[in-house]
């Protein structure tokens, strides 16, 4: 079997699938390391569990993941030598790291050396692998990174207009992220369509609390909106999306806040939260724009005039536009924001079945929601990061 880790400051997410990762056989979560009402949560076939535990650090939360997996009522394995390889999410390789690969002493070291480029999301990656090897020595770990998918943007899409030397001598560049998904549906749309991915020239949007655009062409990522760091492109949860970097200095200059609460206010209280005043959820801010609240109708006009922008811009950039995928919470489940998204795009070949759009929720299957004979094929695709660093660990720790 292949055990899938994603490792974050204060949670760890598991799954178990089977080799051929055809099932997922276990689904975990411990949450909370570290702080007061730490938990974790399983489930398999024989059943769900959910306890509160003390979980003091990352050591303790991976002998809890380990003790579930293993447990004789609700586990999924009578032995730890079940599990064959192991998968980890790694979130920054910057430009070190152009595909998923084997873990061993100088891939660790590349990754401790990528920390600050990902001062947040890389130190606790780094604790899983060092954790997970620890407790299974003996199998081969595999990391899969969320920048490497768009390793193949070409310089003009990656290069800040900066001078030359803050790319050379400081790695300052548009990297990307949610590579992982935007690799998992593009693959599945380009199967869908039955189709070799390399003749689509594809936009996904991966639409969740984080938003990521990426334009696929040729089967790789040519451009992406998010950039170096991670509040870039289309508007999100409660991050700004583009904005003027001039702000940024007004804001400090001639409203006196500081480099920390600017920060704060881009990434915590922006997005579809600070237009809307409401919430940073679509499902709340949908049901009271329908109230009648102009503002929660504005944030939803906002989201999806940006991303409506960003389609127009990469079919400019690939040349054509053959296929628009739709992923991730917001993507998956919500009819109303992929209508005023493609609504005006027929000059792009885009235009909707409103039948086959409203039955695409829940995430659960692969959706066509385009007009039959339209130019552009448009799918509602389920993400799977967890099923995509379990195929790359299957081929290349397995096979
Ligand atoms: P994710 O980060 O992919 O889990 O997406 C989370 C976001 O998806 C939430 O913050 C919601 O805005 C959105 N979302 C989830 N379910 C729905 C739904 N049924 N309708 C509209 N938006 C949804």
């Amino acid at each position: 079997m292949i055990l899938t880790i994603n490792c974050g400051s204060s949670t760890i997410k598991y799954q178990l699938f089977s080799t051929d990762v055809e099932t997922v056989v276990a689904k975990g979560i411990v949450s909370r390391i570290g702080e007061e009402g730490s938990y974790y949560e399983q489930e398999t076939a024989r059943g769900k569990v959910k306890e509160l535990a003390a979980v003091p650090s990352h050591h303790e939360a991976f002998e809890i993941a380990i003790h579930n997996l293993l447990h004789p009522a609700y586990g999924a394995m009578a032995d730890i030598h079940e599990i064959e390889a192991v998968g980890h999410r790694a979130v920054h390789g910057a430009d070190l790291f152009i595909a998923s690969t084997l873990i061993d002493d100088d891939v660790i070291a590349k990754l401790e050396e990528c920390v600050p480029l990902a001062p947040l999301h890389n130190p606790p990656n780094l604790v899983g692998i060092r954790e997970g090897m620890a407790l299974l020595p003996d199998v081969p770990h595999v990391a899969v990174f969320d920048t490497a998918f768009n390793q193949t943007m070409p310089p003009k899409a990656y290069i800040y207009a900066l001078p030359y030397s803050f790319y050379e001598e400081h790695k300052i560049r548009k990297y990307g992220f949610h590579g992982t998904s935007v690799r998992f549906v593009s693959q599945q749309a380009a199967a869908v369509l039955q189709r070799p991915l390399p003749t689509l020239k594809m936009v996904v949007l991966h639409l969740g609390n984080g938003v990521t655009m990426t334009a696929v062409a040729d089967g790789h990522a040519v451009d992406t909106t998010i950039g170096f760091a991670t509040f870039s492109g289309v508007m999100m949860g409660t991050r700004s999306g583009d904005i003027d970097p001039g702000l940024i200095f007004h804001m400090h200059r001639q409203l006196g806040l500081s480099p920390d609460e600017i920060e704060r206010i881009i990434y915590k209280e922006s997005g579809l939260l600070g237009v809307s005043g409401v919430s940073n959820d679509v499902r709340v801010i949908t049901e009271q724009a329908q109230a009648g609240n102009a503002r929660c109708q504005l944030a939803l006009d906002k989201f999806a005039y940006m991303a409506k922008k960003y389609i127009g811009a990469f079919a400019a950039a690939m040349g054509g536009l053959n296929c628009v995928v739709f992923t991730a919470g917001i993507g998956e489940n919500s009819p109303l924001m992929r209508q005023m998204i493609c609504a005006d795009l027929e000059f792009l070949g885009v235009t909707l079945d409103e039948a086959q759009n409203e039955r695409a929720v829940g995430g659960k299957q692969v959706e066509i929601i385009n007009k039959v004979g339209g130019k552009t094929a448009v799918l509602v695709i389920p993400t799977n990061e967890e099923k995509m660093i379990a195929l790359d660990t299957m081929r290349l720790a397995i096979l």
